[in-house]
């Protein structure tokens, strides 16, 4: 079509580095030392140093609205000095937990900052936000896990989002290539797209990993499940017995310590012509059974302490979609149910939280007409459409063991769409 060639992003590889270049770590907060010592085994660059893979900045220290200026006086000289693929993260404290007006304020501009970097930088680089809780006052390990997936090649779809970390301490996984060794999980939808997509990357990850889908769809379901030496449970997840159904397959395994409800379904039409089967479906297989899975889990003990739950939303969830008041409506339900369910669940150690995914090249959108289709892929950052994969990345990470401090977020996969914003 004559458009230009959008850069082709860095993807996780087993072996390869994070970063495809030197880290720089600046800022003088209270987390610039801490950060330091958590990103020990990245190779940080010095004064000779050309150009750069990734620049993490401690805005920590930032209490006033003139001292955002030390944002100016630290990126400024660097912006010329990023590598394709490049990583930017920012790092403050969340905005809504702190007390004095003029530094809630000066952390809250950090978001404006952060997603204006993000429309600047070139060539498949990323900027990100990291919010940590002013609570965490000693205790920092909860900021490693988020750090380390910004800063690698898993999150390369992941552009201008906002993560907040609570005080809760993490141990860190004895091999961070294997965060998942040992745990059990549930991917719901996983016979095709995205779903099986997860399921693999949680295998790789380490997890024993339970498959499931619809009756009709057996065949696709076991293939995935040979694939990856899983398992496969015929399941509508729109079923009354869904979690005990779940929770019985996962006994033999010792119990679930993740949740992913990625089954989902469009019934696309204008409200005017929607007929209530049209409605009530999506709203039954995106929001109910979702709902109805964790609650039930929770009550019959299928989901253990400490466990991870991990809903799929969708940016027609936040920007909305002609023909897709159903959609739209269930998908924005999923958020509300991530920010409703956190705390309760917390109290059992238990994490909830979401990817809300953008134009991802799957089956389904490749059935878009293809001018339509260009325009979808290309109205984002990174000028290109995501992969199953990237989707996947950021699942796996919400559910990774290190990311217990990380609760009640909904993360966009979507190379910083321009629908929504
Ligand atoms: P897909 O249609 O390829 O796969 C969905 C799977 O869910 C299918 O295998 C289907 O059989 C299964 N499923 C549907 N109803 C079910 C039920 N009642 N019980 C059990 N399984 C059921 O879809 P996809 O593109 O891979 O999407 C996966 C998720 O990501 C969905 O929640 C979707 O809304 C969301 N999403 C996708 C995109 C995208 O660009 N593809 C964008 C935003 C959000």
């Amino acid at each position: 079509m004559g458009l230009p060639q959008p850069e082709e992003l860095r993807r996780y590889k087993e072996g390869e580095p994070a970063l495809p270049g030197p880290l720089v770590v600046g800022g003088s907060g209270r987390l610039v030392e801490p950060i330091r010592d958590l990103l020990s085994d990245y190779d940080f660059g010095d004064d000779d140093t050309e150009k750069f893979g990734g620049l993490v900045f401690d805005a920590t220290g930032i209490t006033t609205i003139e001292e955002l200026k030390q944002l100016y006086i630290f990126f400024q000289p660097l912006m010329r000095k990023l590598l394709p693929c490049a990583r930017v993260v920012v790092v403050g404290t969340t905005p809504e937990l702190v007390k004095k007006a003029d530094e809630r304020i000066a952390q809250r501009a950090l978001e404006g900052f952060t997603r204006s970097v993000a429309k600047e930088v070139r060539r498949g680089a990323t900027a990100n936000l990291v919010y940590v809780s002013p609570k965490a006052k000693t205790d920092f390990s909860g900021l490693a896990a988020p750090l380390r997936f910004f800063l690698s090649a898993k999150s390369t779809y992941v552009d201008a989002q906002v993560v907040r970390v609570n005080e809760k301490s993490t141990e860190a996984p004895a091999n961070w290539d294997k965060p998942l060794d040992g745990k059990v999980a549930l991917v719901t939808g996983a016979a095709r797209g995205i779903g099986a997509t997860i399921a693999e990357v949680m295998a790789r990850d380490g997890a024993k990993v339970i498959v499931a889908d619809m009756p009709q769809a057996g065949d696709a379901l076991s293939e995935v499940a040979n694939k990856i030496g899983g398992v496969a449970l015929a399941l509508d997840v729109t079923a009354a017995n869904a979690p005990e159904k779940i929770a019985e397959a996962a006994e033999r395994f010792g119990g679930l310590d993740i949740v992913v409800h990625n089954a989902g379904i469009t019934r696309d039409k204008l409200l005017a012509n929607m007929d209530a089967g049209r409605w009530d479906s999506v709203i039954a297989v995106n929001l109910i059974a979702p709902k109805n899975i964790t609650e039930g889990l929770v009550a019959n003990g299928g989901l253990k302490e400490g466990g991870r739950v991990v809903d799929v939303s969708s940016i027609a969830g936040i920007a909305g979609n002609r023909g897709q008041t159903n959609y739209g409506a269930s998908k924005a339900g999923v958020i509300g149910m991530v920010d409703a369910e956190a705390a309760e669940l917390g109290k059992k150690e238990i994490t909830i939280n979401a990817v809300a995914p953008g134009f991802i090249e799957t089956q389904m959108t490749a059935a878009i007409p293809l001018a339509t289709r260009e325009v979808g892929r290309r109205l984002n950052s990174l000028l290109q459409g995501g992969q199953t994969v990237d989707v996947a990345e950021t699942i796996a990470f919400f559910a990774s063991p290190a990311s217990s401090a990380v609760t009640g977020n909904t993360v966009r996969v979507c190379g910083q769409s321009l629908l929504g914003a």
